[in-house]
Formats: C-alpha cells, sequence, structure tokens
C-alpha cells in the first residue's frame, strides 16, 4: 500500500484539531486531517453554538412577557464551509473516514496509510448514558438538538452544564421540566452561592427539582410516553427523557494502547503541560484528555502545540484563571477559585451582593442577580468572580483579563463603573464578612 508523508496527521476535525491544522498548515507544514463525520465538532455541530441559538430562541418567551410592563402589547446554520475553506487556504488535506494508529508514525484511514513525524489526537469526547433498565429509552443532547418537536414533559437526568443548560431553554418555551440530580444543588463544584442561586431561580421558573435522586428504572407507558422510575418511590412521567449525566474521551478503537500511549481511568489520554502523551511523537488536545472541557481550551492547547512544533515558538498552556459560563436562564459565569477553594489554602474575605436588575424594577419579573468576589486577605488580591444573572457570561469575559493580571480589591474599587449597569456592582462592593 502506498505510504504518503507528512509533517503532522490529525485526527479529529473539532475546535482544537482544525485550529492545530490549519496553523501548522500555515506555517508550511505538509498536514493531513482525518475526521470520520463532518467538520466541526461537537461545539460548532452538537454543542455550544446550537445551543447558543436555541437559548437566544428561548429568551424570546420571557423577553415578551417583560415587554408588557413597559407598556407593549404586545435556520439552521452550517459552519462546516468555513472550516474547510479556512483548512484548504492553509493547505490542510481533508482526509474523510475512521483513522487507526498503527504505529507511533502511522495512522491507517480511508484504504490509505498515512505517516507523520508527529499525530496530533483531538478526538473530542461523547455523551455516556449509565447502565439503568430501559435507559434505550431515554436522549442524550445529541438527539435534543434535533426533537421534531417540543414535548410537554421532559425529565432531565444529571445537574452538570448541559442538564442546567437544556432545563432552561425546554422551560422557557413551555415544557414542563423535572431535574432528576443525585446531589442537592446543581453543577457540583461551582461556588456554593452560584449553585443555590441558581437554583432558587431555576425553581422561580416552574422548574422542578427532585435532589438527592437516582433513576431505577424507564418504562415506556402504554400512551407511548416514559415512566421514570425513582429510587426514592416516586414515578415521573415523561414525554422525553434527556440524560446529561456527563461526557467520555473518544479514545476507544484508535489503537492509542496498543502503541503504548497512555490512558487513564477515563479513558482520557494522559499528556504533560506540551500536549505530549507518553510516546513522544504522539499529542493529544482538547477534551480527549480531559483537562479543562472547554472549547476555547482546545483551541489554545492546538494553537500551542503548533506554535510549538511548527512556528519555533514554544507556548505551555496556562490552565489557571479560565473563565467558564455555564447558558442556563437566568446564565452563570465564574473566573479563578470558588470560596470553598480559596479558604482551604488560606484566610479570606468575601463580597456579595443581590439585587433586582434594573430591567425588572418594571418588568415585575422577580429575578435576583447574584454576584460575588472572594478576596485574599493577605493580599488584597481577587482570586474568584462568580456571578449569576443575565449578561454574566459577558461581564465575566472582563474581570478574567483583571484576574490574569493579578488584580487587587482597592484596584477593582479604584476602577470607576458604568452607570446603570449590573457590572458597576463589580466595583462597588462592599465588605460581607
Ligand atoms: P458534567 O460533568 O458537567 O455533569 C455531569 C452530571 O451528571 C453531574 O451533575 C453528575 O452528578 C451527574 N451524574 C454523573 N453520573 C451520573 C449517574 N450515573 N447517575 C446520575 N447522575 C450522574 O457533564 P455534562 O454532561 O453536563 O457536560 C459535559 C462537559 O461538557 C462539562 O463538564 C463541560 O466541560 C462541557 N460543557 C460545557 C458547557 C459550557 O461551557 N457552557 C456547556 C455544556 C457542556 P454529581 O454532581 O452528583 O457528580
Amino acid at each position: 500500500m502506498a505510504r504518503d508523508e507528512y509533517d503532522l496527521v490529525t485526527i479529529g476535525a473539532g475546535s482544537g484539531g482544525v485550529r492545530a491544522s490549519r496553523l501548522a498548515g500555515g506555517y508550511g507544514a505538509k498536514v493531513a486531517l482525518c475526521e470520520q463525520s463532518r467538520v466541526g465538532g461537537t461545539c460548532v455541530l452538537r454543542g455550544c453554538v446550537p445551543k447558543k441559538l436555541l437559548v437566544y430562541g428561548a429568551h424570546y418567551a420571557e423577553d415578551f412577557a417583560d415587554a408588557r410592563g413597559y407598556g407593549w402589547t404586545v435556520e439552521g446554520i452550517s459552519f462546516d464551509g468555513v472550516y474547510r475553506r479556512l483548512l484548504r487556504d492553509n493547505g490542510v488535506e481533508i482526509v474523510e473516514g475512521t483513522a487507526r494508529l498503527v504505529d507511533p508514525h502511522t495512522v491507517a484511514v480511508a484504504g490509505r496509510t498515512l505517516t507523520a513525524k508527529r499525530i496530533l489526537v483531538a478526538t473530542g469526547a461523547k455523551a455516556t448514558l449509565p447502565a439503568v433498565p430501559g435507559i434505550e429509552h431515554a436522549i442524550t443532547s445529541n438527539e435534543a438538538l434535533d426533537l421534531p418537536a417540543l414535548p410537554r414533559r421532559v425529565v432531565i437526568v444529571g445537574g452538570g452544564y448541559i442538564a442546567v443548560e437544556f432545563a432552561g431553554i425546554f422551560a422557557a418555551l413551555g415544557s414542563t421540566v423535572t431535574l432528576v440530580m443525585r446531589a442537592d444543588n446543581p453543577l457540583r463544584g461551582f461556588d456554593q452561592d452560584i449553585r443555590v442561586t441558581l437554583a432558587a431561580e431555576m425553581e422561580k421558573k416552574a422548574i422542578r427539582f427532585c435532589r438527592h435522586a437516582t433513576v431505577q428504572a424507564i418504562e415506556k407507558t402504554s400512551e407511548g410516553a416514559c415512566r421514570v422510575q425513582l429510587a426514592t418511590g416516586e414515578a415521573l412521567t415523561a414525554d422525553v427523557v434527556l440524560y446529561a449525566t456527563g461526557r467520555v474521551p473518544n479514545t476507544r478503537g484508535l489503537g492509542l494502547e496498543d502503541n503504548s500511549v497512555r490512558l487513564n481511568e477515563k479513558g482520557a489520554v494522559v499528556v504533560d503541560s506540551w500536549n505530549r502523551s507518553t510516546v513522544d511523537s504522539i499529542f493529544a488536545v482538547g477534551d480527549c484528555t480531559d483537562r479543562l472541557n472547554l472549547t476555547p481550551v482546545a483551541i489554545a492547547e492546538g494553537r500551542a502545540f503548533s506554535e510549538t512544533h511548527f512556528n519555533n515558538t514554544p507556548i505551555e498552556t496556562d490552565h489557571a484563571n479560565v473563565a467558564s459560563a455555564v447558558f442556563s436562564i437566568p446564565p452563570v459565569a465564574t473566573v479563578g477559585q470558588t470560596e470553598e477553594q480559596a479558604r482551604a489554602r488560606g484566610d479570606v474575605q468575601i463580597f456579595l451582593t443581590r439585587f433586582k436588575g434594573m430591567r425588572h424594577t418594571l418588568s415585575g419579573r422577580d429575578e435576583r442577580t447574584m454576584m460575588k468576589l472572594v478576596v485574599d486577605r493577605a493580599t488584597d488580591r481577587v482570586l474568584g468572580c462568580h456571578m449569576v444573572g443575565a449578561d454574566a457570561p459577558e461581564i465575566i469575559q472582563g474581570l478574567a483579563v483583571a484576574l490574569k493580571c493579578g488584580a487587587t480589591k482597592r484596584q477593582f474599587d479604584a476602577t470607576i463603573g458604568i452607570h446603570p449597569t449590573a457590572a458597576e456592582e463589580f466595583v462597588t462592593l462592599r465588605a460581607e464578612s
């Protein structure tokens, strides 16, 4: 069989793989990018982008309702083509097919054998379903983005990013939503004030939480609905059961372990801070490494890899103070340490405010915004910024720059606010404890 030689063969055309390949190609490397499905990956095709469009759409329901207080009486998008053009412009060859590692420098794909100095694994992650009787009746976020009609009753299992985002979308569009989670509040790992505030705001929107609850079985009823039996004894009836109980790295069947690439117990490729696996010529970026599973992080890792190896500019990806947002309704955004993390490391001061946004003085909607700063008492450095409320992701992105620069609370206070905004509260916060 003919062997085609490359500088880089990338497996997976999602956010990380596309960025790395495009840059490497632009720097003159000969690059092949293997993809078994469409170019774009989870974020563009089955995640962040379609989800955010649904969140925008869902918000109109509230916006129309709120408009009354002010006296009012009241397609699909494809990035596939854009990505292909960007890759082609940078000389990257796209190879359609399922790739498999043959040896540390060889990939077999679509009946061809590609050899490369370096191989980049950027295969992402996929939704996982636990072994519950009747789980075949449940859907994941993939199918949730493709439902033919709005379900009347939705049961969502899980309390993470995806669960709360879809709960918000379905509820705003008019479905009756019940969220089943094993914890007492959603978003484990987030600051406790965020978790409690978000749960309270979601409950105000008639989303019901079944706390400390697990599913024992799912059955189809004679009417074609699903009956979700909880361990608490309660049974829920739903038209759609959506599982959002986490994602697992897409690393099986690639021939990685057969070639001494170490995977951890979750199946993630073990890499160092230079994205290098346990085999010198094999690298990995993005969700298949299960570090910070966020699109911009995968892109930053892909960029760091290509700058290091194809542009003679070594870059280590910095995973500290990465801001993130949950597009629940209302949204959550956060950067830096939670109060719990910071307290475990030293003495902290907490600054917290809750208020009704100005918009809701007339709309009448009982929605509260929560903002919180976690500050190191000894150095005055701001260690964490947390927010639940309208525009939180837009506001926190700017504060992430301040945290990267090591800003102190005194510097926050010396910043003059923009009035009238919610964001100005972040520069006028007074001590609570
Ligand atoms: P998460 O890891 O965020 O949450 C998983 C949830 O499922 C947790 O609440 C967990 O409960 C629960 N869970 C896990 N296993 C079981 C089980 N067997 N039975 C019942 N509950 C279970 O996963 P998601 O699927 O929501 O999202 C995957 C990843 O995708 C996220 O970690 C995030 O990195 C990324 N993402 C990011 C988004 C963004 O940036 N806006 C949006 C969507 C996804 P417990 O708390 O008890 O452990």
